[in-house]
């Protein structure tokens, strides 16, 4: 029997999938199997909390002796929890967690079974890297990678089936400290904003000590049952269906966006909020998506590097409790052509210590010129450096997305709403550098009260939007690590910021007061970010002529976005702020543009495997049955037209059977030449010359699913994937 009916069948028996999960109120569970602030206080002595804090919120180093003792406590804690292993947990450049588990369990040396947990195990492992992507920094240097604590980020359990592990988080280094991951350049990218962040707040306020970086990501993703994902090749092998036409209803109706979620999928998310809960993670929302099927989480933000490890987290138990549930997730940005994509919304802002998010217009914006010195920086940053924040966003499954209509565009815009949008440019030409100019901006500041109402969500088609209180950069895929963008944001931020505090301070050595100095500067800033800031319809053709006019990039797919790594004002960015040094840079080029080429030969060898094993065959197949009935219809001796159609319906499936061969064929060798370049010129063959094959095989796939008998099509069908009750 054809596999796509047993899987249909068993569709049906999903109905008795238990629904009740046992649920908590969420202040009972919160962060339970976590190692927080309130179980290292109960597990350090007094003295050693204190050093320990210290450690966390300076940066300064840790001392042998106090890892002993933190390790020591960590242990006391998860043993009395029921763990019996631990692992240092990374994020290596694949984009996704990493794990290697050992036991507490040792032998001392009497031969007796012992548990045990020492500083030197907390502080650093070396788990076999060689397997991770490294971009030649490995072979270079040092073939092992080593995974070093990082104890800004709590400590977890991890409970899978009642094993419980204690996960470290911790970064993934050479043996010379070079980053093999997402984490190290988004730690150095932190303090390198905060210093100049701190520089630019003492204009303004002498308490501001400390700057926190904020982050709330919106984690979009598709739900599919079980058996009908296993007997999709395409999903199994990429994450997304290669083949499959639209459904005759889509999302057209709009009829699931914040409709109501069905019974499985809310059993499916109490249980993994639970789970969530238990871990510290604060989700807050959830709703369905645009499309069907598609649904969306969001947290309470956090300080970056929590998120980020509090996202990545969250991917990993939705797979995992997805298969309680039988059901799988879909992270891929775009699971099914002709429906809307997934993405990440990161909404990132930066806080003080003082309680300020330095974002805010605030209560009284007519008295905040230091939200209007940040406001300004970011879009200038962005707009000199939109170009690295682009290609920190690009994917080969992020290209299906960006620029197609109904995500944004691969041009990088900043959108502030009506009333910023007046201000900025009234401060531009109305406002003369005198006090009594800065007075008038600042009334203007103070006509802002609407601002939250004035821009949520008012332009959905803008990549890179300010929301009230925060930018909201939209570009970021559903499948990413958000340290990547956030790292750039840092970086470029902090740049501009210490720029901004020289351009000032210059003005200032030369008399001018301190507040006309801002003015000044910020007014030259306005004016040269002008082209990057664009309150119209992102989708439209008019706006890719215009930013061309304006100059801004417009990189549509991978390998041209990444070239943005490999240039040298790039290269000497990332080197004067000290996030990645050169090698560093260019193993991370080489990595991700190795990614692009092998994804796409997954996909292509994936996608003409199932042409050739099951659509070609199931096509065959029905054409042998027209044939019999046309030579019986012949037999009868009846005119052609009794069987014309039937003719017809023969040669339409030839001529799609014989376009599928070729492209199968042509494929292959274009791969084969594809496979025998160098990175960059790999990425590119398979972007510029396989990617059109897939296309055009695709669509003479397509139109045989609705010629051929529905009995013998062998896939899944989008109406049956997407309609999940
Ligand atoms: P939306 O309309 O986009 O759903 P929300 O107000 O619900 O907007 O916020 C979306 C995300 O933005 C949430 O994850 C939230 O935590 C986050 N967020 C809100 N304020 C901030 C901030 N100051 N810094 C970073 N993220 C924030
Ligand atoms: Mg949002």
């Amino acid at each position: 029997m054809n596999s796509r009916f047993n899987a249909l069948d068993l569709l049906s028996t999903r109905e008795n999938i238990q629904t009740s999960t046992l649920t908590s109120r969420v202040p009972e569970i919160f962060g339970c199997n976590v190692f927080n602030d309130v179980s290292i206080e109960r597990y350090l002595a007094p003295k050693l909390y204190k050093e320990f804090k210290l450690v966390t919120e300076t940066g300064s180093s840790l001392s042998r002796d106090l890892a002993d003792h933190v390790a020591e406590a960590m242990k006391k804690w998860a043993l009395e929890k029921g763990v019996t292993h631990y692992a240092h947990w990374f994020q290596p450049l694949t984009g996704r967690t990493a794990e290697k588990h050992d036991s507490f369990f040792t032998l001392n040396s009497n031969g007796e079974a012992i548990e045990e947990f020492t500083g030197n195990e907390l502080v650093q492992q070396e788990p076999d890297g060689s397997s991770f992507p490294g971009g030649g920094l490995r072979s270079t240097f040092e073939a092992r990678g080593y995974t070093a604590w990082d104890p800004t980020s709590p400590a977890f359990i991890l409970d899978i089936f009642n094993q419980k592990t204690l996960c470290i988080p911790t970064i993934f280094v050479t043996y010379g400290g070079q980053a093999l991951d997402y984490k190290l350049p988004l730690l150095k990218s932190q303090s390198y904003l905060e210093k100049s962040a701190i520089d630019v707040c003492k204009l303004f306020d002498e308490n501001i000590k400390k700057i926190f970086v904020t982050l709330g990501w919106e984690q979009e993703f598709f739900l599919v049952d079980e058996a009908l994902f296993n007997v999709r090749p395409d999903l199994i092998m990429t994450g997304r269906t290669l083949l499959g036409r639209l459904a005759p209803k889509g999302q057209q109706l709009d009829d699931h966006y914040f409709g109501s979620i069905p019974e499985r999928v809310y059993a499916y998310m109490t249980d993994l909020e639970q789970e969530c809960y238990k871990l510290g993670i604060p989700l807050r929302t959830r709703h369905n998506e645009v499309a069907p099927s598609q649904y969306e989480f969001a947290p309470i933000y956090e300080d970056v590097n929590v998120a980020v490890d509090h996202n990545q987290l969250l991917m990993d138990l939705m797979e995992r409790v997805a298969i309680r549930h039988k059901l799988r997730v879909l992270f891929h940005e775009k699971p099914y052509a002709g429906i809307n994509g997934s993405g990440k919304h990161n909404n990132w802002s930066v806080a003080t210590n003082t309680g300020k998010n330095l974002l805010s217009p605030g209560k009284d914006p007519g008295k905040n010129l230091q939200f209007l010195t940040f406001f300004v920086n970011t879009i200038y940053a962005v707009y000199k450096y939109a170009d690295i924040l682009r290609a920190s966003v690009t994917s080969a499954s992020n290209d299906h997305r960006l620029g197609a209509n109904e995500a944004p565009p691969a041009i990088i815009s900043v959108f502030v709403g009506e009333a910023l949008t007046k201000i900025l440019n009234e401060i531009e030409k109305g406002i003369d550098v005198t006090d009594d100019g800065v007075k008038q901006a600042l009334s203007l500041l103070s006509k802002i009260p609407n601002l939250q109402l004035d821009n949520t969500d008012r332009n959905r088609t803008s990549p890179f939007a300010f929301t009230g209180n925060k930018f909201e950069i939209r570009m970021v895929g559903s499948t990413m690590n958000c340290a990547a963008p956030m790292t750039i944001m840092n970086m470029i931020v902090g740049k501009q910021l210490k720029e901004f505090s020289q351009d000032v301070q210059i003005l200032m050595a030369n008399n001018t007061t301190k507040n006309q100095a801002i003015l000044t500067v910020l007014k030259h800033y306005i004016t040269e970010s002008k082209p990057i800031r664009f309150e119209g319809d992102g989708y439209s053709q008019d706006w890719k002529e215009e930013a061309e006019r304006r100059g801004l990039g417009n990189y549509a797919d991978t390998p041209r976005a990444l070239d943005a790594f490999s240039s040298d004002s790039t290269k000497a960015l990332f080197v004067e702020t000290g996030i990645m040094s050169e090698e560093e840079l260019h193993a991370h080029y080489e990595v991700r543009l190795e990614a692009y080429a092998l994804k796409l030969q997954i996909e292509s060898r994936t996608m003409a495997e199932m042409c050739l094993n099951q659509i070609i065959p199931a096509a065959v197949n029905y054409q042998n049955s027209l044939i019999e009935n046309i030579l019986s219809l012949k037999e009868l001796n009846l005119q052609e037209k009794t069987y014309r159609a039937q003719l017809d319906l023969v040669e339409d499936i030839s001529s799609r059977i014989t376009i599928i061969k070729d492209c199968a064929y042509k494929m292959k060798k274009e791969r084969k030449k594809a496979n025998s370049l160098d990175t960059r010129d790999k990425a590119f063959a398979y972007c510029d010359n396989i990617i059109p094959i897939m296309e055009e095989l695709r669509t003479a796939a397509d139109q045989l699913e609705p010629l051929i008998d529905d009995e013998l099509w062998p896939l899944i069908k989008y109406r049956e994937m997407l309609f999940l009750r």
